[in-house]
């Protein structure tokens, strides 16, 4: 069980950020201590999931005596995508959407196509994607499309109907995630991605089931490393079983050549099946920490901005979007946040192991801010 899963007021640790004297003007390029540019923005829509997995949202914690946030503090529609625009002017070109389970968030596809509006410094369409659980994927994937959503992003650990019931706990089914990425895809919601966390012990035997079912699809199958995310004292590096182990294993079955990069920064290392059946991808965490080039911001719910996913606090923008600063002020917050970070936990993990210390800095939980 995760035991550091806390009550949301303090897992949403935040500096509230007020309007800075010196401008920083957005050039479309924004650089950190380490020269990283912010291009890549993940927005959690929600705080809020149908699943309860153990390792993100325990039954014991989520419960229905659980407060979550209220309504009134969570950004609006109007709000996120005032932000959006902003760090569109900073060089983001790419937007997620996360949760908890982003579909629970009413009326999404709504969002989506006023995000689905903004334009680049350059004039180009935002990348526009999603990450869900898959549940309500079948009810939702036409709109989502209509709306302009590019692609969707599928997590997934397992095929195995009984062992996927427990692990969500919720008693659902694994046939439905599949009608879900069946209905995205057929809706043109692609390439579509599946992502699944691979722990040692719990769900390696699911790993070729997976590369089987969705070989030749023209699903990217992309297997994550188990991370120690959040949950700090639960996480033990025997249970990752590193990337290079999965290639080997998958290759034993189907040959695989290494294909590059498609985009700078891109997360995942890419493999191509031999005989054309597609590709798979593995996310190295754990085994080979990528911050070097780590583009990414995160936006909490209720306006909170997060340097890297294992952040112990964040900078909170919710005062300035309800204040009277007008949207260079905004921007210039943004610079100012960005040109500080220094964030690399992974990096400096690999160096020294993970914080398992309990007097450590409590690390926010994933399902706050997505993963
Ligand atoms: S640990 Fe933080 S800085 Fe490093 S890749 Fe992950 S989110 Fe980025």
């Amino acid at each position: 069980m995760n035991q550091h899963v806390v009550h949301v007021s303090e897992i949403g640790r935040a500096r509230r950020v007020a309007a800075p004297e010196r401008a920083v003007p957005a050039t479309g390029v924004l650089l950190d201590r380490l020269s990283r540019p912010l291009t890549d923005l993940r927005i959690s829509v929600t705080d809020r999931c149908n699943f309860r997995c153990s390792y993100c949202m325990p039954k014991e914690v989520f419960d229905k005596d659980y407060q979550y946030l209220p309504h009134s503090a969570l950004l609006s529609f109007e709000e996120i995508t005032r932000l959006a625009r902003i760090f569109a002017t900073h060089g983001v070109h790419k937007i997620r959407l996360t949760g908890g389970e982003p579909l629970l968030r009413k009326n999404l596809e709504v969002l989506v196509e006023q995000l689905a509006a903004i334009r680049t410094p350059q004039g180009a369409p935002l990348d526009l994607t999603l990450t869900t659980n898959g549940s309500l994927l079948a009810r939702k994937a036409e709109a989502l499309k209509a709306a302009g959503l590019n692609r969707v992003t599928v997590s997934l650990d397992g095929l195995d109907d009984t062992v996927f019931r427990s692990m969500n706990d919720v008693d659902f089914p694994v046939a439905q995630v599949l009608a879900g990425i069946d209905a995205a895809h057929a809706a043109g919601l692609g390439p579509i991605k599946v992502n699944m966390v691979v722990k040692r012990g719990t769900n390696e035997q699911e790993i070729l089931p997976m590369a089987r079912r969705f070989r030749g699809t023209g699903v990217v199958l992309r297997f994550i490393e188990y991370m120690d995310v959040g949950a700090t004292n639960g996480w033990r590096m025997d249970e990752v079983l590193p990337s290079a182990e999965v290639v080997a294993r998958i290759a034993e079955e189907f040959p695989l050549a290494p294909l590059e990069a498609s985009a700078p920064g891109e997360t995942a290392q890419r493999w191509a099946y031999r005989d054309g059946g597609g590709e798979i991808g593995v996310i190295s965490s754990v085994t080979q920490a990528f911050c070097h080039d780590c583009s990414r911001a995160r936006l909490s719910t209720e306006g909170k901005l997060y340097l890297c996913l294992f952040a112990s606090s964040g900078h909170d923008l919710r005062p300035l979007l309800r204040g009277d600063a007008d949207d260079a002020q905004i921007a210039s917050a943004i610079g100012h946040i960005w040109q500080g970070r220094t964030d690399r936990y992974s990096e400096l993990r690999a160096l020294r192991g993970p914080d398992t210390d309990a007097a450590a800095p409590r690390r926010v939980e994933m399902s706050y801010i997505g993963g």
